[in-house]
């Protein structure tokens, strides 16, 4: 038994924790902000934002994880001094910042869009000119959620783009035209087993995850065995352990890299009664140096969708067969992610009967 200390006390550590308890593992949390989830968990142990606290929770733990890109690298390097931290500190380095990640994207020669980093509005307009428009502008880092991005479509918005998310620096990618969105969720331990699991299809609204289908519809064995490939490039070359996530664009060309996140992810969620191992159960194995668990789904089809800034009517979910209600015990606002409902099929008719009973959930 180890006991794991989080970084963040949002709802991935929470289900991190949900996972771990039964392999007989302990949880603490550093949360960054009063109102996260964790925090509501009264067997878990809450810390406030201090270094004290943060201290505590080193000393607490056996191995410390965090569950966003955006966890400050100078920490984990303090900390990786006398706990490891999982996974290390390379691949949060990479992954919290959209130049870097796109520079490792080209190094292991994984498809990406064309990009230039900008900081100016004189270095905007240069990029702009080489990439050309559609493009979309994005600050390299802290974004999620799709905040913090601009979409340019004409040559003429370059001013207004600068003024709406310059002053800092940020990327010009350009536009990619996509068939569709997917994803893929795989994990490395220490001991260099990888598993991998199946590409997932994922639906955005306004920028935000509203719906994943998994696994996601006519992929052909070469397209998984390709994403496949990538993740191991990926996860080799960052020595990575725990789950890594990369986002991919579908085109006509074949699967585009949009961008990876070190951790637990929004369109994983679907695994925790979707597949034989949750990806949180094989992040903490990944992490806790146990071996990993297969990534196969349990059934023909599976989905999640999200619930997005309301709750909504979920006393209905639970009357319903075949679908699960994950609640984080968040506060309603606009645009936050409070939850999410899980759905298994035995085929494409069972499960589009179930969204149309679930459509209160989805984008009108
Ligand atoms: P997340 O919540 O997934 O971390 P994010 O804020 O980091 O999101 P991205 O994933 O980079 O943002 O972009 C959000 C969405 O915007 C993508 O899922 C995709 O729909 C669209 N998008 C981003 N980059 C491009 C691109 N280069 N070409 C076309 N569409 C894009
Ligand atoms: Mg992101
Ligand atoms: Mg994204």
């Amino acid at each position: 038994s180890k006991r794991v200390g989080v970084l963040g006390a949002g709802q991935l550590g929470r289900m991190l924790a949900i996972a771990g308890y039964p392999l007989g593992q302990k949880f603490g949390f550093y949360g960054m902000s009063d109102d996260e989830p964790s925090a509501l968990l009264g067997h878990m142990h809450k810390q406030s934002d201090d270094t004290d606290s943060l201290q505590k929770l080193v000393d607490f733990a056996d191995v410390i994880t965090y569950e966003s890109e955006n966890t400050d690298v100078e920490t984990v390097r303090k900390i990786s001094q006398t706990t490891p931290v999982y996974p290390g500190e390379k691949s949060l380095f990479v992954t919290q910042h959209r130049g870097r990640e796109k520079g490792m994207f080209d190094q292991l020669e994984i498809p990406c869009a064309s990009y230039r980093i900008v900081d100016s509005l004189e270095s905007l307009q240069l990029a702009v000119d080489e990439i050309g428009v559609p493009a979309i502008l994005k600050t390299t880092t802290e974004g999620y959620d799709g905040k913090g991005q601009f979409v340019l479509k004409e040559k003429e918005q370059i001013d207004e783009a600068w003024k709406s998310i310059g002053g800092r620096e940020l990327i010009l990618e350009g536009f990619v035209e996509f068939h569709r969105e997917l994803s893929i969720v795989a994990v490395r331990n220490a001991n260099n087993e990888h598993v991998y699991y199946p590409l997932v299809q994922n639906v955005h609204h306004e920028g935000i995850l509203r719906y994943t289908i998994a696994p996601a519809r006519e992929v052909s064995e070469e397209i998984q065995q390709q994403a496949e490939l990538y993740m191991q490039k990926l996860l080799d070359e960052l020595d990575h352990v725990g789950v890594l996530t990369l986002e991919l664009f579908e085109t006509t060309d074949g699967l585009v890299a949009n961008e990876m996140a070190p951790r637990v992810h929004n369109s994983g969620h679907w695994t925790i009664e979707g597949a034989l191992t949750s990806q949180f159960e094989n992040h903490i194995r990944a992490i806790c140096g146990l071996p990993l668990g297969s990534t196969e789904p349990r059934q023909p089809l599976a989905a999640m969708i999200n619930i997005i800034g309301e709750t909504g009517p979920v006393e209905k979910v639970l009357t319903m067969d075949n679908v699960f209600l994950h609640l984080y015990d968040k506060a309603e606002r606009k645009g936050r992610k409070l939850g999410h409902i899980n759905l298994i099929a035995d085929d494409e008719e069972s499960l589009f009967s179930l969204f149309k009973e679930l459509s209160d959930f989805l984008p009108k």
